[in-house]
């Protein structure tokens, strides 16, 4: 059966933050350079990545062997949706059927995180764009390895600096702490604005996680709120000339 995401009543969303709590929180938070320990990219493989094009992107990811998550996957998975688009959600990394269809959150977790967009009135491609850390499944979905998600970094550091988004949203403990830079709790990142190399970034849970623990979805509504919230107060702000 598929899951059903409750908008709840009584939130605190409205004036919960506003363009001057956002400068300041930023000032506050921790900024994430974005990389976790394990074995460094090379500096010429990362270069090249930094100069690529989407279409570069996805032809790279396709080929790549940089990682030992390329033995076992069917195909790499880089993205889907608006790649101009002002909201990105990043998780963890392809599933079963991700790795099947090419593309990120399919399946349970997909229709889940489809029906979290579709209550704060997004849908997938418009103005939406979802990726995860690692581009290539890990063997029975296991958490991928530090040294794999290192070694994926660049692609996903990439695709941010094309999109551009306004704000980034991690979807679980993975994501989070690999754009993030550091290692935390979910818990303790949650409820706040933290900062990716300038873009302000939100983290609430994984909707595979949220699947198993229904406890949890009232919270990942709050994160939700905490985002529009923010992602309001941002677009109050002047536009960053490219
Ligand atoms: S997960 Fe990333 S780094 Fe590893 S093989 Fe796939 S595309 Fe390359």
């Amino acid at each position: 059966m598929s899951p059903v995401w409750v908008r709840r009543r009584g939130s605190n969303m409205a004036g919960r933050v506003d363009a001057g709590s956002i400068a300041g929180a930023q000032a506050a938070v921790l900024d994430g350079a974005g990389l976790c320990a394990g074995s460094a990219p090379t500096g010429d493989r990362v270069a090249k990545i930094h100069a690529m094009d989407w279409a570069q992107l996805k032809s790279s990811a396709s080929a790549c062997t940089a990682c030992v998550l390329h033995q076992s996957r069917q195909q790499a998975v880089l993205g889907v949706g608006d790649e101009k688009a002002e909201w990105l959600f990043v998780g963890e990394g392809p599933g079963a059927e991700e790795d099947e269809r090419g593309e990120p959150f399919v399946g349970q977790a997909g229709k889940l995180l489809d029906n979290m967009l579709a209550a704060i009135a997004l849908k997938r491609g418009r103005n939406v764009y979802i990726a995860n850390v690692v581009k290539c499944r890990p063997p029975a979905n296991r958490t991928p390895e530090p040294a794999e998600a290192q070694a994926c970094e660049p692609y996903l550091a990439r695709q941010i600096e094309l999109m551009r988004p306004r704000l980034i949203v991690a979807l679980g403990k993975v994501a989070a702490q690999n754009l993030l830079g550091l290692e935390a709790t979910l818990a303790s990142l949650r409820g706040r604005i933290h900062q990716y190399r300038g873009t302000p970034l939100i983290v609430t849970y994984h909707p595979a996680y949220l699947l198993r623990s229904l406890v949890d979805k009232s919270k990942s509504w709050e994160d939700l709120c905490l985002a529009v919230e923010t992602m309001k107060a941002l677009k109050q702000q002047p536009a960053v000339p490219n």
